[in-house]
């Protein structure tokens, strides 16, 4: 029973219990101070290693995501648009869609905020358990294109393929070739099922045919993302251009 604190922390790390370890020196005067039962100790010995174990789970899911910004659905001001309305966003917020694989489809001109909704849902996720990933579809072609000899590449998609969330960003900014398009096929049918997938968009499903070039691989990709979907139109002004700055004085000089 004479054993020092520092050999208490080694086999709290022999054990597994890092968090404990580090935190036993505070933890025992905390119990001192408040003369906590041993049922009382015990307890917030073990709260305080799995909150922090959690806490660390999510620094690190948050860091996999790779989000481009972070910015929360509280910080999405419902006021400015009348697209989504506040009883859509919370339920697209409990995550149900994502728990039976359903897909998001974001569509809209640009700065109507497909980003910034995509990724406060990718943080709720994240929050909740999820893992998530966040790639432009520009970074993923060129992720799917190199797999084969880059190495790096081959990570991000092993992260794309193992998440349960894939969001993928501006999906039609650029048309691609048929290799291209066959190889999102392959990825959106090996994720078919298995994860939900958030797009975005300024072009309906209905363009994007003209822009895989494929009628064949787009019709196959669609089949796979439309069958169980939540399509949202964004059909705003830009909020970008509402709140821009400007190098002007708010009232111009009546002249
Ligand atoms: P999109 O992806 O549709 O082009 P973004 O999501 O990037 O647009 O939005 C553009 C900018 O405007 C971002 O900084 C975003 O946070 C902000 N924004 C857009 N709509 C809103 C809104 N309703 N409330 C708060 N910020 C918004
Ligand atoms: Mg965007």
């Amino acid at each position: 029973m004479n054993s020092t604190l520092r050999d208490l922390q080694d086999r709290f790390r022999h054990l597994r219990m890092a968090e404990t370890a580090n935190g036993l020196p505070g933890l025992l005067r905390k119990a001192e101070q408040s003369s906590w039962t041993y049922h009382e100790f015990l307890e917030e010995l073990l709260t305080y290693e799995l909150t922090r174990r959690e806490e660390k789970n999510i620094e690190r899911r948050l860091k996999w995501a790779k989000f481009p910004y972070q910015k929360t659905l509280d910080e999405f001001r419902m006021e400015e648009q009348r697209s989504i309305s506040t009883r859509q966003l919370n339920q697209l917020r409990e995550l149900n869609w994502l728990e039976q694989q359903y897909n998001l489809i974001l569509l809209g001109p640009p700065g109507v905020g497909k980003t910034h909704i995509s990724i406060g849902l990718g943080l709720e996720a994240i929050q909740k358990g999820f893992k998530v990933t966040f790639f432009t579809m520009g970074e993923l072609v060129h992720v799917l294109k190199t797999e084969e000899y880059l190495s790096k590449s081959k990570t991000q998609l092993k992260r794309i393929r193992e998440s349960d969330l894939v969001i993928i960003d501006d999906l039609m900014y650029m048309a691609m070739d048929q290799r291209e398009a066959n190889l999102f096929f392959h990825l959106v049918n090996g994720l078919y099922e298995r994860s939900s997938i958030i797009l975005t968009s300024n072009k309906g499903p209905e363009q994007w045919g003209e822009l895989m070039g494929d009628q064949g691989i787009t019709t196959a990709i669609l089949d796979r993302l439309l069958h169980r979907v939540e399509v949202i139109h964004l059909n705003e002004n830009s909020y970008r251009i509402k709140h821009r700055s400007t190098i002007f004085a708010e009232k111009s000089v009546q002249s």
